[in-house]
C-alpha cells in the first residue's frame, strides 16, 4: 500500500511574499493533480507532524537549530536573500520533515510499501548549519537518518531536481551508509555539483554527482540513468530508495535551462521504481523539493504516483549516451572521476 503526506499545513501554514516563486500554489497544484489521479484510492494519508527533537539534531546542528527557533516561529522575515519565513513557516517546516521522516520509518517497518510526500517547504538546499535556497530542515536528510535509526544498513537518495542539494550532499559527506546521487544543471545554483565531489574521506564514491548543460531532455536523462544512477544503486543495495523529487527540468519552469517532459519524469520514476524491486524489495518514497511551472509540477508526480502505485515495469533497453557531446562528456566524467577515487561504477547492465 503507497502511503502519502498531504496536509493545507504545507499551503496555508508557509506563505510566501508577492512574487515569489516557491509559494503555495506549488503544493496546491500537486495535490490537485493526485487527487484527480485518485490518489485517494491507491494509496492511505498517513497522519502529519512534526519532526523531533532528536529526528532533527541527526542532520542539523544545535546552534542552527537554536537560532531558527529564536527567530522564525509566528515572525516573517528573510533567512537569506532567497530564503524567506512567514508566522506559520516553523510549524510547517517541522511538520514537513517530521510527516517525512515517519512516512519512511512505515515503508521500512512494512505498515507501507511506497510513499509520496507533498511538502513545503523544500529541504535539499539546507545544509547541516544553513537555510538556504527556500529550504530550512531538510526533509529527506531527516528521513534518511531516521530510517538508518530505525534499522536500515544503508539508504540511497536520488536527487532529480534541477539545481545541486548541496545541503543532502553535505550532511552525508563522510556517511558511507548513504548514498546520494544527484543529476542537475552545472554550472548553476548552488555552485556545488561538480563530478570530482565523490564524498569525503570515509565514504568515497558514497556520493555522485552528474552536472548536465543547459537544454538537456529526457534521452539525457535516461542515460543519466542507465549509465550512472542504476548500476551504481544496484551495487549499493540500499534497504530504502528515497527521492528528492523537484520537477524544475520541466521543459517550462521559469527558473531553470532543462527540456524534460512529463513522460522524462515518468521514465525517471518507472526506473527508479524497477531499481528498488530489486535492491530494496519495492521500498521507495518520493519527496517533493523544487519545481516551479505549476503543469510540470502537476504532471511530474502523478507520473510519480503512477509508477509508483502500480507493480514495478519491466525496465525498458538501455538507453544510448546522449547524442549531445557536453552531456555525453559529463556522464563520462562522473564515471572517471569515480575510476579515479577507486570507486568505479559497474557498466550499464539489465
Ligand atoms: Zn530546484
Amino acid at each position: 500500500m503507497l502511503g502519502f503526506v498531504l496536509d493545507d499545513i504545507f499551503t496555508s501554514g508557509h506563505r510566501s511574499p508577492s512574487g515569489h516563486p516557491e509559494r503555495p500554489a506549488r503544493a496546491e497544484a500537486v495535490r490537485d493533480a493526485l487527487v484527480a489521479a485518485g490518489i485517494a484510492d491507491r494509496g492511505r494519508r498517513i497522519p502529519t507532524r512534526v519532526a523531533s527533537d532528536e529526528e532533527l539534531a541527526r542532520v542539523h546542528g544545535g546552534a542552527y537549530l537554536d537560532d531558527l527557533v529564536k527567530r522564525v516561529p509566528g515572525n516573517t522575515g528573510w533567512l537569506d536573500a532567497d530564503t524567506y519565513f512567514s508566522p506559520g513557516t516553523w510549524d510547517a517546516a517541522r511538520s514537513a520533515a517530521g510527516s517525512t521522516c515517519q512516512l519512511v520509518t512505515d515503508v521500512l517497518d512494512g505498515a507501507l510499501s511506497q510513499g509520496i510526500a507533498v511538502v513545503r517547504p523544500p529541504g535539499h538546499h539546507a545544509t547541516r548549519d544553513r537555510a538556504m535556497g527556500f529550504c530550512l530542515l531538510n526533509n529527506v536528510a531527516a528521513a534518511a537518518s531516521a530510517a538508518r535509526a530505525r534499522g536500515a544498513a544503508r539508504v540511497a537518495i536520488v536527487d532529480w531536481d534541477v539545481h545541486h542539494g548541496n545541503g543532502t550532499q553535505d550532511i552525508f559527506w563522510n556517511d558511507p551508509s548513504v548514498l546520494y546521487l544527484s543529476v542537475h544543471q552545472y554550472p548553476y545554483y548552488p555552485g556545488t555539483g561538480a563530478p570530482t565531489e565523490v564524498g569525503g574521506d570515509q565514504a568515497k564514491g558514497a556520493t555522485i554527482n552528474v552536472g548536465l548543460p543547459g537544454g538537456c531532455g529526457d534521452a539525457d536523462y535516461a542515460a543519466v540513468f542507465d549509465h550512472v544512477f542504476l548500476p551504481a544503486i544496484a551495487r549499493f543495495a540500499p534497504d530504502v530508495l528515497l527521492v528528492s523529487a523537484g520537477f524544475d527540468a520541466f521543459e517550462h519552469d521559469p527558473l531553470a535551462g532543462m527540456r524534460v517532459t512529463h513522460g522524462g519524469f515518468a521514465a525517471m520514476a518507472n526506473r527508479l521504481r524497477a531499481i528498488a524491486d530489486r535492491t530494496s524489495a519495492g521500498r521507495i518514497v518520493a519527496v517533493l523539493e523544487g519545481g516551479y511551472d505549476l503543469d510540470g509540477l502537476a504532471g511530474g508526480m502523478t507520473s510519480v504516483l503512477t509508477a509508483f502505485a502500480r507493480p514495478a515495469e519491466p525496465l525498458p533497453e538501455i538507453a544510448p549516451l546522449p547524442a549531445n557531446m557536453v552531456a555525453r562528456a559529463a556522464i563520462e566524467g562522473t564515471l572517471a572521476a569515480h575510476a579515479a577515487a577507486g570507486q568505479p561504477i559497474p557498466p550499464a547492465t539489465r
